[in-house]
């Protein structure tokens, strides 16, 4: 497979070129960069340049509004609701965010309930940076039917993923973000865009009969990770972000979906907790970095998101590389 190497500005702009071109306003079109573009400096491909075909076929079929400006309302004491407007979730995730993280140092706890958008990203980029100003944050969205409940055959919850984040001695952050299907659809997708076969677990072809051939589970069903341990939390994710917030679950997003490639359409909910608001406001910080400092003193530990920290110092000088044929589509997406 051949490599095409850009620079991450060169990436940025190509990216911006392509969203402004079909029919992006300028403050999507940065969102929606600043996030893809973070997961490209992270090595974290599949939710990278690797989706701009699916942004872009969702703007020109018309199904997301490129221009949508989303707005923010308090509807509890510890609750915030963003309107997305039917438009990409970064600019509302980016409207919310301050309110989110203001809400949560006054009161020590608060909720964001995002709706009416299309999510189609990894949601470490939403967490970390609330908790690098301090705070933890949780984050759980849907998608539409993908992968079948313990026990079933048939798909019915999303890939489902969610993200926690903490505050680090020194500003930075600890993040796990993973899907609660067994692997991401983006990995899958791209095992089987490059040929490779699927890890043993990650789902069953359409007659319910387990196999590795990424094709077949994408016609089939994914499973979730950890069996009927990870359904559950699966299906805690998806009356989270369907029947709590007055969004859609993931099989009536995939009734409501069009199909055109991009993202479906739903919402989603971020928890935001100050630590200097609960039991040890002088002592949370250290008494973490000890957690940390237990973990990582066996041999071959990491912690999560460590990969993608050291990746973020490695990208500014080397570049970001594209397989060319994504290089070409994303090109011939300008004009
Ligand atoms: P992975 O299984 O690759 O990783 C899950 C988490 O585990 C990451 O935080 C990762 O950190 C960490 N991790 C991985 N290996 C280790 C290790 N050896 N030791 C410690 N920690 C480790 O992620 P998934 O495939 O489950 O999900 C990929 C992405 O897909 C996520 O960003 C998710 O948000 C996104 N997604 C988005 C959806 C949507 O609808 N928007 C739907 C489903 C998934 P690190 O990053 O450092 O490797």
């Amino acid at each position: 497979m051949t490599e095409v190497n850009l620079t991450l500005d060169e990436a940025d702009a190509l990216v911006m070129r392509v969203l402004r071109a079909n029919g992006c306003d300028e403050a999507n079109a940065r969102a929606v960069t600043d996030t893809v573009m973070a997961a490209e400096r992270d090595i974290c491909h599949s939710h990278g340049i690797f989706r701009i075909p699916g942004y872009v076929a969702s703007l020109r079929s018309g199904k997301v509004n490129g221009k949508s400006s989303p707005t923010v309302e308090k509807i509890a004491p510890g609750v915030l609701q963003v309107d997305g407007k039917g438009g990409f979730a970064p600019l509302a995730l980016e409207r919310g965010r301050q309110p989110l993280i203001d809400l949560a140092r006054e009161q020590g706890i608060a909720a964001l309930a995002i709706r009416d958008i299309y999510h189609f990203a990894a949601l470490w980029v939403e967490v970390e940076p609330i908790a690098e100003q301090g705070l933890g944050a949780f984050a759980w969205t849907a998608a539409t039917p993908m992968v079948a409940p313990a026990g079933g055959t048939k798909p019915l919850f999303g890939t489902n993923p969610m993200a926690f984040s903490w505050p680090r001695r020194g500003g930075g952050s600890m993040a796990f973000d993973m899907a609660t299907a067994a692997t991401a659809r983006g990995e899958i997708m791209i095992m089987a865009r490059d040929g490779k076969q699927a890890p043993p677990g990650a789902g069953i072809d359409a007659d319910g009969n387990p196999t590795t051939d990424p094709n077949a589970i994408l016609a089939g069903a994914q499973l979730p990770f950890g069996g009927y341990k990870g359904s559950a939390i699966a299906m805690m994710i998806e009356l989270l972000v369907g029947a709590l917030i007055g969004d859609k679950l993931s099989f009536e997003a995939g009734a409501a979906d069009i199909k055109d490639g991009g993202p479906p359409p739903g919402g989603e909910l971020m928890i935001a907790v100050d630590p200097n608001r609960f039991g040890d406001p002088e002592g949370w910080l250290d008494h973490g970095e000890k957690l940390f400092a237990a973990m990582t003193e066996q041999e071959g530990l990491r912690l999560p998101g460590d990969r993608r920290h050291k990746n973020r110092t490695k990208t500014p000088a080397a570049g970001i590389f594209l397989p060319r044929s994504l290089y070409d589509t994303v090109c011939g997406l300008e004009g």
